[in-house]
């Protein structure tokens, strides 16, 4: 029987399309169909290989309006966010177009002959997305898995699959093979387990929350399979005296509120001197009011309504009556599924400080010095992403060598560039995506060895 999934459009709750889930079967059927369009396609030169994902990342950028607006409509981004999310999925195919031809192996000197390694790719990888970056976070999984000679199967999130389908039709359209690349939409627990206990699922890459993580993780132990894990985070934005402090509280907003919060390095919690304390309070107040929330679709807009009622639940779950508010920015009323930006000062042992809210939500502490700062950083199961606000330069590294989590950034809040490794500390995931060694992580090393004879 076939099952189907409703796509609610968030900023007006309008149902945009009903899209079929797929079954164990249909999972079964596209791997098959993986497999053979991987040999074909492992055999193929590597500069063929590289051409076919730079004709990919071409019409994607000949779409990149048409993905944006989709964006808007499926997930609420703000169309400059959106517009942004699409560019990136084709510069991080333009980037791995270059690695077919650069994945080289190595010769070793050996007594007896020559030694030489290649990296083989694995065959049919699984990419499981999560519903907040759907896009982009699809691409860091299936851009450097073809180029490593794989072919990919990607279960989009069911909330938000419109764009990941689209690119599955533009695949098609820009001359990749035949089942290389295919978008397999439907439940977590169908297709997204299938993927994890398909024998022929060679690697799953996961991307989602560290519940989901570790059983993806702990089924992908039964076959020894290949995991990289980026999951969730709560990570720390430190704001030390000696920074520039109007900067620091005028970008705060936008290291946690950007996509509503829901991102996966919102920094959603600020640490903040306490001899500072009070003048960063009164610099951030302004700077979460004029963030602009409102219809996704206008160009000046800075924030979208949360992706669903579900998740919009949860996070006000965080805000109840007498929830200790510093202050809070605008939000629209009427239909869809808004929240305000809001700012929180509780206790440091209160759940908003030690859970993952995935919303417009953001706890501020005071600490005292910086052993305070890191220890209170450190404070968590997570460790993905963080910011460090001093103009010190000796604090700035010492602080960023002792904060445990992947991706750190001094005096801005940047975590995401394709050229550079991404991916989290303890319980924020295992592996690492992005940069230019990301195409290895599809690879396993083979060592030959070949005997030379001696002449007699
Ligand atoms: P989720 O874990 O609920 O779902 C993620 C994906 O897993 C979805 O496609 C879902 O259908 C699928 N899934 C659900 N059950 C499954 C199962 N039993 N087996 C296999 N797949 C299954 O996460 P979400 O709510 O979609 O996303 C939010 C979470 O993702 C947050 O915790 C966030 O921090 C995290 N995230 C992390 C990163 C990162 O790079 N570290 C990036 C974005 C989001």
């Amino acid at each position: 029987m076939t099952t189907t999934s409703d796509v609610i459009n968030p900023a007006t709750e309008e149902l945009l399309r009903t899209v079929e889930q797929t079954d164990e079967a249909g999972v079964d059927d596209a791997v098959a169909r993986a497999r053979a369009a991987q040999r074909q396609w492992a055999r193929q030169a590597p500069a063929e290989r590289a051409a076919a994902l730079r004709a990919f990342a071409a019409v994607v950028d000949a779409h990149v309006e048409e993905l944006a607006q989709l964006e808007v409509a499926n997930s609420g981004h703000p169309i400059g966010n959106a517009r942004w999310e699409a560019g990136h999925v084709r510069d991080v195919l333009q980037y791995y177009s270059a690695s077919p031809e650069r994945l080289s192996g190595k010769q070793i000197p050996v007594a007896g002959g020559l030694d030489v390694t290649f990296n083989e790719p694995l065959g049919v990888v699984g990419v499981i997305t999560p519903w907040n970056f759907p896009m982009t976070i699809a691409s860091w999984g299936f851009a450097p898995a073809l180029a490593a000679g794989n072919a990919v199967l990607v279960k989009p999130a069911e909330w938000t699959p419109l764009t990941t389908i689209r690119l599955g039709e533009l695949a098609v359209e820009a001359g990749l093979p035949a089942d290389l690349f295919q978008v397999v939409p439907g439940r977590g627990s169908v297709v997204g387990e299938r993927f994890v206990s398909h024998p022929d699922v060679r690697k799953i890459v996961f991307t989602g929350s560290t519940e989901v993580g570790t059983r993806v993780m702990a089924g992908a132990a039964q076959q020894v399979k290949r995991v990289t894990l980026e999951l969730g985070g709560k990570s720390a934005n430190i704001v030390f005296d000696d920074c520039d402090l109007e900067r620091a509280a005028a970008t705060a907003p936008y290291g946690v509120f950007d996509n509503s919060g829901q991102d996966c390095c919102a920094r959603s919690r600020i640490l903040v001197q306490r001899n500072v304390f009070d003048r960063f309070m009164e610099l951030f107040e302004p700077a979460v009011k004029g963030v602009v929330v409102g219809d996704p679709r206008a160009e000046g807009t800075e924030m979208g309504p949360l992706v669903s009622k579900a998740h919009w639940e949860s996070v006000a779950g965080y805000v109840p009556d007498g929830a200790p508010v510093a202050f809070r920015g605008d939000a629209p009323t009427g239909p869809g599924y808004w929240f305000p930006p809001t700012v929180l000062t509780p206790p440091r042992d209160d759940r908003t400080v030690t859970e993952e809210i995935f919303g417009p939500v953001v706890t501020v502490l005071p600490f005292d010095h910086e052993a305070d700062a890191i220890a209170l950083a450190n404070d968590t199961p997570y460790g993905l992403s963080g910011s460090i606000w001093t103009e010190n330069v000796s604090r700035a590294l010492r602080v960023s060598r002792a904060v445990e989590s992947g991706n750190l950034s001094v005096n801005s809040h940047s975590s995401v560039r394709y050229s550079t490794p991404f991916g989290g500390f303890k319980q924020s995931g295992l592996g690492r995506e992005l940069g230019p060694d990301a195409p290895l992580s599809f690879t396993e090393t083979k060592n030959v060895f070949i005997a030379v004879q001696e002449e007699h």
